[in-house]
C-alpha cells in the first residue's frame, strides 16, 4: 500500500514564497493498494490537490475514481469540479461521504453546481455520479476487493461475516475478507459530521489511518484509540501551534502538536505524519511544529506531509518517503 499526498494545506489554498517546500494545495490523498481493481484510483477528499491528481490519473490511463469525503468544507470539496472527472462519462465516479440533516455528497454538489457559483448545472452530470451516504460513521465499513468490487456494510455485518465464513457478498458473488482493503470509519471532533478513514490492507496486514480536521480533546476516547490501534502510519491534522490555539483558534476544529503527540504516544504509533497546515505557516514554522511533536515523542518518527510526497505504508518504522512521481 502506498499513499500520495496531493494537498496538505488546511482551510484555503495558498501560494507563498515562504512555503515552497510543503506546498499550498488543500486536502487530497491517493491511497493505492493491490486490493483495488485494476485502473481504480481511491482518493480521500477533493480539495484543490485533486486537480494535479487528475493529471496523473489521465497520464496513467486510469479508469475510475472512488472519492471518500471526510466532510464538505470548501477546502475538501472545491477541486473536483475543476477536474475532468465529472464531465467524462466513461470515467465512473463514486463519492462516499457523511450524511446529515438530509445532506450528503449528492446534495452538496447539487448546491455547488448552480449559478452563480458554477456554470455547469449538476443535472448535466448527475447520472454519471454514484453517491453513497454514510449516516453512522462509527458503525459503517467499506470493503474493496480486486475482483469483487466495492461493498458498503455495517460493522456488525462485517464482524458477523468474519466469524461465520470469512466472506462478504459483493455484487458478483462472495469473496474472502482477507483479500480485501477494509475501510473503517470514525466520527472526528470537528464542526459538521466529519469522518476519519482507517485503511486495513488485509493480505499484508498494513494499516494507514488518516485523521484530518480533528480538534484537541481532553483525552483520547476509547473508540478513537481503537480506530488508531496498530496503525503503521498515522497522518493527523496539526494545524496550529499551542500558542495560537490558546489565544485565537480553540473551537475551530483543528489540533496542536502536544495533543497529536499525546494521541500517538497513547496509541503506540511508530510513524506520524502531520497535515492540514495553517495557511499563513511558512516552511520554517511547519518544521517548528514537527520539532515540538518530535520532542514529545522520542521513539516515534514524526514528519510533516507535503504536496506530492509519496509514502510506502511499511510494517517497519523508518521513513521511506520518496518523491517518485511515476508509481
Ligand atoms: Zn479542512
Ligand atoms: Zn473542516
Amino acid at each position: 500500500m502506498f499513499v500520495k499526498f496531493y494537498g496538505t494545506r488546511g482551510s484555503v489554498a495558498v501560494s507563498t514564497r515562504t512555503a515552497q517546500h510543503y506546498g499550498g494545495n488543500t486536502t487530497c490523498v491517493r491511497v493505492h493498494s493491490a486490493c483495488l481493481p485494476e485502473g481504480k484510483w481511491l482518493i480521500v477528499d477533493a480539495g484543490t490537490g485533486i486537480v494535479p491528481l487528475s493529471w496523473d490519473f489521465a497520464a496513467a490511463n486510469a479508469e475510475s475514481v472512488v472519492i471518500l469525503m471526510t466532510h464538505f468544507h470548501h477546502d475538501h470539496t472545491q477541486g473536483l469540479l475543476l477536474t475532468h472527472f465529472p464531465y467524462i462519462k466513461t470515467i465512473p465516479v463514486t463519492l462516499l461521504g457523511p450524511y446529515d440533516h438530509g445532506v450528503g455528497p449528492r446534495e452538496v454538489y447539487e448546491l455547488l453546481m448552480q449559478p452563480p457559483f458554477f456554470p455547469v448545472h449538476f443535472q448535466e452530470i448527475a447520472s454519471h455520479l454514484l453517491c453513497y451516504n454514510i449516516e453512522f460513521a462509527n458503525k459503517t465499513a467499506f470493503l474493496i476487493h480486486p475482483r469483487g468490487g466495492m461493498q458498503l456494510l455495517s460493522v456488525e455485518a462485517l464482524d458477523r461475516s468474519t466469524q461465520q465464513n470469512g466472506q462478504v457478498a459483493f455484487e458478483n458473488g462472495a469473496w474472502p475478507i482477507d483479500e480485501c482493503l477494509v475501510i473503517r470509519m470514525y466520527r472526528s471532533n470537528h464542526p459538521e459530521q466529519t469522518i476519519s478513514y482507517r485503511f486495513e490492507e488485509r493480505p499484508t496486514g498494513r494499516v494507514f489511518v488518516f485523521v484530518t480536521d480533528h480538534e484537541n480533546e481532553d483525552s483520547v476516547p476509547a473508540r478513537f484509540r481503537e480506530h488508531l490501534q496498530g496503525a503503521d502510519l498515522l497522518v493527523m491534522d496539526c494545524q496550529y501551534t499551542r500558542e495560537k490555539y490558546d489565544r485565537f483558534t480553540a473551537g475551530y476544529g483543528h489540533a496542536t502538536p502536544d495533543y497529536v503527540a499525546q494521541v500517538a504516544r497513547e496509541v503506540g504509533v511508530k510513524r506520524l505524519g502531520l497535515t492540514h497546515h495553517d495557511p499563513p505557516a511558512s516552511d520554517a514554522q511547519i518544521d517548528a511544529i514537527v520539532h515540538t511533536a518530535q520532542r514529545l515523542l522520542s521513539d516515534v518518527e514524526v514528519f510533516a506531509c507535503y504536496d506530492y510526497l509519496q509514502l510506502d505504508v511499511e510494517k517497519t518504522s523508518g521513513c521511506s518517503a520518496t518523491t517518485d512521481e511515476t508509481v
